[in-house]
């Protein structure tokens, strides 16, 4: 037989899962049989006795020899059968099961109640009596050993065959009791093979259930790329630890992790390998936290709980670790450190917010690789949590301010106002007024970045309209856009039913993103890119040269304008190394067809210098600061 024709049989190989389905299944009827027959072993001894005591009544006493003859039988199936119930009880009550005495149990249930089966029936058989003793015993055994097909057929047919010749033997068969027993045997071993394939079917089901409830557990459990525990069961983990903690017991921390240059390293090597780099960090964490918790928990974030003493050496040997996995990009692990107050009632996430601002802090320390939450951040965190709890309220109340900076084009030593950039700012009544570093990080962080760009996006376009209706010519205004954004709405869609809603024509409307924004994923801001190209958005490359991935950028995506960052700027008098590189930069985008302007322009000897080299525009203190509406010509 090939693996097909045994597949379609149903004698195939069947999987663990299966078969243990099924072998639990049997040990179930097994109780009920078992059940049946020593309530049937009892009657007949019951009725043994009484034959026993009615033949002594009548003066005719039964000898010693034929009590056992009569009663040997029903006294050795008892035994088995309370055996198998025995059995059949601690298999469900799942205490102490050993399989393979399990096993040898059926195995001799299945053999005593077929030899009983056979004696009898061949006794009522040469009484001329019907044979049902055996019929019943064999669907006994054939109830309890369906599972196994294969050895249940030859089981049945040595069974019937035995029986047949048994009988034959002592007083010959009809042919008759020959068809009858035919009959029998084939019907057996029929609804034998039927229950069988039910039994598989039924367990192939409830193993797939099973798989892919197994599945979903995984999926809400553990990471999906890492294997380790996700940001999930790290808070229901840390939450049910918390609970039962008292005042003395001893004092945990939080660590939250950050890869620092991680993005450098997909760059270099590209995701699959930047994804792997995640794995061994993860494996070489669960190792290095054996003990305690640990979790990814986002990107290229990990979070781990462990007793205050120990955190030093943790962390030491979580850096070593990221130190021998690097490869050559400079790769660092950043932890931030907060130890709650061990008492009732720590919030989790709040703590391990804590944790994850003294990590961000220390991008703001070069050469840092660890920081403890503590008075200090404390101030920040307040400051963070207010951003997140008003966003709305900033933005229905008026707090969030547009301030534009001017633009310039670069002519021969005159400076010809050509645009304005539009920069956020935060007007709070309790805080007072705040310039983005303060809330666009916070924001993005926590995904809410859209309430203030949409909001800014709609003041500049009523900003434009007001001037467009004071008969005024107004400079196109140059929007910042986070990566974000592009995840977060359509912002092609809102760029359009607000050019609609004011009439504002969209050559009024530049669009900045960043080059931080093209390292990450980038298929929605690529869609988006060419869409906003299609509709005669210019679009602005942020910040050149401030990543690690500047001329990978220019390669990959198409920008209109180049916006130079400020830091080629800085020290431009003493650093005479900046010349050269801003003069090869401009010499670069204008190959490429790009519009150049530099930012932070301060003082006149760098705008000379950026007009001498062909930069064709400019921006910064010397041409104005950012300024409110009311400041600004022509809007
Ligand atoms: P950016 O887009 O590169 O904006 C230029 C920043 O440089 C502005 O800071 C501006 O005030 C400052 N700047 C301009 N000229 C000079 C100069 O000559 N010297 C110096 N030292 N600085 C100069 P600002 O307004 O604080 O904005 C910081 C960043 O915040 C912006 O950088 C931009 O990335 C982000 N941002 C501002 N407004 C928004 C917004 O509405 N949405 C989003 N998503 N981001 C915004
Ligand atoms: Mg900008
Ligand atoms: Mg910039």
């Amino acid at each position: 037989m090939n693996h097909r024709q045994r597949d379609w049989l149903e004698f195939g190989h069947q999987s663990d899962y299966v078969r243990k389905y099924i072998h639990a299944d049997n040990i179930r009827a097994s109780l009920y049989v078992s059940i049946i027959v020593i309530a049937l072993e009892v009657w007949m001894l019951l009725s043994l006795s009484r034959m026993i005591v009615d033949s002594a009544a009548a003066g005719t006493p039964r000898d010693l020899a034929w009590i056992i003859n009569h009663g040997a039988w029903y006294v050795v199936l008892l035994v088995v059968s309370i055996a198998l119930f025995v059995h059949a009880i601690r298999f469900m009550r799942r205490k102490t099961y050993n399989a393979r005495a399990g096993n040898t149990l059926l195995a001799i249930f299945a053999v005593t109640a077929l030899a009983f089966g056979i004696h009898f029936g061949y006794n009522s058989y040469m009484k001329g009596e019907q044979i049902l003793a055996f019929v019943t015993m064999v669907f006994f055994v054939f109830g309890l050993i369906v599972w196994k097909p294969v050895p249940a057929f030859f089981a049945s047919t040595l069974t019937f065959g035995g029986f047949y010749l048994y009988i034959d033997h002592g007083l010959p068969a009809t042919y008759g009791t020959q068809v009858n027993l035919f009959t029998l045997w084939i019907t057996a071993f029929v609804v034998m093979l039927a229950s069988y394939t039910r039994q598989v079917s039924e367990a192939s089901k409830a193993e797939r259930i099973e798989q892919a409830n197994e599945r979903l557990r995984n999926i809400a459990t553990f990471d999906e790329l890492t294997g380790i525990p996700n940001a999930h069961t790290f808070n229901n983990a840390v939450s049910i630890l918390f609970k039962g903690i008292d005042e003395f017991s001893v004092s945990y921390a939080v660590l939250y992790m950050d890869i620092e240059n991680y993005k450098s390293y997909n760059d270099k090597y590209g995701f699959v390998a930047g994804d792997n780099l995640l794995r061994d960090v993860a494996e070489g964490l669960l190792e290095i936290f054996s003990t305690e918790l640990v979790a990814r928990y986002s990107d290229d974030h990990f979070v781990a709980l462990c007793e205050t003493e120990v955190v030093e050496s943790r962390v030491a040997s979580a850096n070593e670790l990221l130190h021998r996995l690097r490869g050559d990009v400079r790769l660092h692990l950043k932890t931030g450190v907060f130890q709650p107050e061990m008492k009732e009632g720590i919030d989790v996430s709040q703590a391990l917010d804590k944790a994850r601002l003294a990590c961000n802090e220390i991008k703001r320390h070069p050469g840092v690789r660890m920081n403890v939450y503590d008075k200090s951040l404390e101030q920040q965190f307040n400051r963070r949590q207010h951003i997140i709890n008003s966003v709305k309220t900033a933005v229905a109340e008026g707090w969030i301010k547009v301030y534009y900076q001017p633009v310039v084009r670069c002519s021969d030593g005159s400076a010809e106002l050509c645009g304005y950039e539009a920069l956020a700012r935060w007007d709070d009544p309790e805080y007072g007024f705040m310039p983005p570093f303060a809330f666009i990080e916070t924001l993005e962080e926590f995904r809410e970045i859209d309430k203030l760009d949409r909001c800014v996006i709609e003041q500049v376009c009523r900003d434009l309209r007001a001037a467009l209706d004071a008969g005024e010519q107004p400079v196109p205004v140059s929007l910042n856009f986070s990566r974000l954004d592009f995840e977060l709405y359509d912002v092609t869609v809102f760029l359009q039913e607000m050019s609609q809603k004011y009439a504002v024509p969209s050559d009024l409307l530049d669009i900045e993103i960043t080059e931080s924004a093209l390292t990450v994923q980038v298929s929605e801001l690529r869609r988006n890119m060419a869409i906003l190209h299609d509709s005669h958005y210019s679009l602005w490359l942020d910040d050149f040269g401030s990543g690690y991935s500047s001329l990978n950028v220019l390669k990959d995506f198409r920008f209109d304008v180049l916006k130079i960052d400020m830091a080629f700027l800085r020290g431009f008098e003493d650093n005479k190394k900046s010349q050269p590189i801003l003069q090869s930069i401009v010499a670069l985008a204008k190959e490429l067809n790009m519009v150049t302007l530099c930012e932070g322009v301060e003082t006149r000897e760098q705008f000379e210098f950026l007009t001498s080299i062909g930069c064709d525009r400019a921006q910064g203190y010397l041409f104005g600061k950012p300024s409110p509406t009311k400041e600004v010509p022509s809007l």
